[in-house]
């Protein structure tokens, strides 16, 4: 059985509970649990505040956990990384009042910083030569300037509209984080197989996310230049239609590079073009 800590509420929380669904694990949800049993898989999972996943981890008292990088690397607890998780994107970024001047790092020294991240930042900081006062808070630190606690923040910037309401502008983005899977080191050979398991599956979810089923039909005297649009995963399937000088093409695509390769696809004389989600993909 292995035991997996996510975050009980909170911005981490959605996507790590449809991650573990996507991997095709049933449990019942419930919203005052504190532990559940999956069903069709030997996990239990543990909700717990975000900050304290890493220290549950390299405790052993759970086996893997999803966390944010940024509480990650705070904790000193980079070394529990196996896999970054794509989702739960955020940039840690330091930012002053908006009327005061800021050419670089450098005018931050001497100034008192209040921040919920004191080693990233003093990391940074140190990096750059700059000597500053750290004022540690746990949270509101975007009113630290306007109630005269510091003269600068770094904190966790999503939309900037936050910064914006508090009077503050964005100066430096000083780490850049996602939702990563840890694990505890050392786990024994029976839970590093289902791991290996379990990241199979999340790898083939996360594949099957970037990716789409593209189905067209297109003249066969284009095909070579189809072809060439779209690989396929070993080469599109191509079959005749029954209007003669036709044929359907399926493929899969990459998310990215989609609406780009579609508008080729037209030029080319590319019809009924249809794009279809992919589940899973494996191999
Ligand atoms: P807890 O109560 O569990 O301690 P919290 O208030 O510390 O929660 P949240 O605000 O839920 O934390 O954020 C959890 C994590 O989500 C952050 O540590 C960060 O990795 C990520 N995150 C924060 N803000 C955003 C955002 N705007 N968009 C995406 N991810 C974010
Ligand atoms: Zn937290």
């Amino acid at each position: 059985m292995l035991r997996l800590a996510i975050q009980k509420s909170g911005r981490l929380s959605d996507d790590s509970l449809a991650l573990i669904r996507e991997c095709g694990i049933s449990f019942a949800s419930s919203t005052y649990k504190l532990k559940v049993e999956a069903t069709n898989f030997p996990l239990e999972i543990l909700f717990l505040r975000d900050d304290d996943i890493p220290g549950y981890v390299r405790d052993g008292v759970a086996d893997l956990g999803i966390v944010g990088q940024n509480v990650l690397v705070e904790a000193g607890a980079a070394d529990l990384e196996i896999e970054a998780l794509g989702f739960s994107k955020c940039r840690l970024s330091l930012a002053v009042p908006r009327g005061d001047a800021y050419g670089s790092v450098a005018d931050l020294q001497g100034k008192n910083i209040a921040t919920s991240y004191p080693h990233i930042l003093g990391d940074y900081l140190a990096g750059h030569g700059v000597q500053a006062h750290l004022h540690t808070i746990s949270g509101s630190v975007e009113i630290a300037p306007s109630i005269g606690l510091a003269e600068a923040i770094c904190d966790i910037v999503s939309s900037g509209s936050t910064l914006l309401g508090n009077g503050l502008r964005e100066v430096e983005t000083i780490f850049r984080s996602e939702a990563v899977l840890i694990a505890a080191p050392g786990l024994s050979s029976d839970k590093q197989e289902l791991l290996d398991q379990l990241r199979f599956r999340m790898q083939a979810v996360r594949r099957a996310r970037r990716s789409k089923y593209i189905v067209l039909n297109a003249p066969a005297a284009a095909l070579d230049q189809v072809r060439a649009l779209l690989p396929g995963i070993k080469a599109p399937t191509v079959t005749p239609l029954a209007e003669p000088g036709w044929v359907s093409v399926q493929s899969v695509v990459d998310e990215d590079n989609f609406w780009h390769l579609t508008g080729q696809l037209q030029a080319i004389g590319a019809e009924g073009i249809l794009v279809l989600g992919i589940e899973k993909m494996v191999g």
